[in-house]
């Protein structure tokens, strides 16, 4: 049965990073929903310019709005033998949203979440730069690039900064979280789906970890 692979963790848990590596490793295609809303956010519509507000203010978009964008981008061929899920399910609607899916879809569900304290999120956060050409994370604190502000792999491009890593807004990025994510972590862990992986080792470690819990089910 084909999976869906779902990234759990608070903002700077290394979900992305970890998302990607799992992409290539299972050979599915990895659905970030902060990077398919930016996208959207860029747009000079009323949809567009909502997005933009609400993730610079670190609130969360709406659940129609993720409805939309989950069942059209996993509708995609694809998609048709499994998929890693990266920022979605982020509330109790899109948990069960995501559950009818699996069903429709005939597809497992396997959750993994990512834990990492709090003092070492802001860190993560606020030093994280992404290459806009191959979508590599750095952090300017553990992870730097060899030559200041430009990919190791990219010279030509600069790496980008999201305006939402600012102090700021990370704050109130975890104060979300707390208030509408952390509750799926209980309604999951209730039923026994949940794995937890310690994200404060190097990605690649964490990586085999997670492979390990995916492949073991
Ligand atoms: P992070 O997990 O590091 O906070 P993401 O890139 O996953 O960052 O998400 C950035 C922003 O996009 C969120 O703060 C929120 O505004 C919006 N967003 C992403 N996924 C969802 C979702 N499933 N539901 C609602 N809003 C979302």
């Amino acid at each position: 049965m084909g999976k869906i692979i779902v990234m759990v963790g608070a903002p700077g848990a290394g979900k992305g990073t970890q998302a990607r590596l799992l992409a290539e490793h299972f050979g599915y295609p990895q659905i970030s929903t902060g990077e398919i809303l930016r996208e959207m956010a860029q747009a000079d519509t009323s949809l567009g310019r909502e997005i933009r507000e609400l993730q610079a203010a670190g609130r969360l978009v709406s659940d129609d709005t993720l409805a939309e964008v989950i069942l059209s981008r996993t509708s995609q061929p694809d998609c048709a033998d499994g998929y890693i899920l990266d920022g979605f399910p982020r509330t109790l609607k899109q948990a069960a949203m995501l559950e009818d899916l699996a069903r429709k879809q005939g597809k497992e569900v396997v959750l993994v979440r990512v834990v990492v304290s709090d003092e070492a999120l802001m860190k993560r956060v606020t030093g994280r730069r992404n290459c806009p050409c191959c979508k590599e994370i750095y952090n300017i604190y553990f992870k730097p690039p060899k030559n200041d502000n430009v990919c190791d792999n990219h010279p030509e491009a600069q790496l980008e900064h999201r305006a939402d890593d600012n102090p700021e807004t990370v704050r109130a990025r975890l104060a979300t979280y707390d208030e509408k994510t952390r509750p799926l972590i209980d309604y999951y862990r209730k039923d026994g789906l949940l794995q937890t992986v310690d994200g404060r080792g190097d990605a690649e470690s964490i990586y085999k970890e997670i492979v390990r819990i995916i492949t073991a089910q």
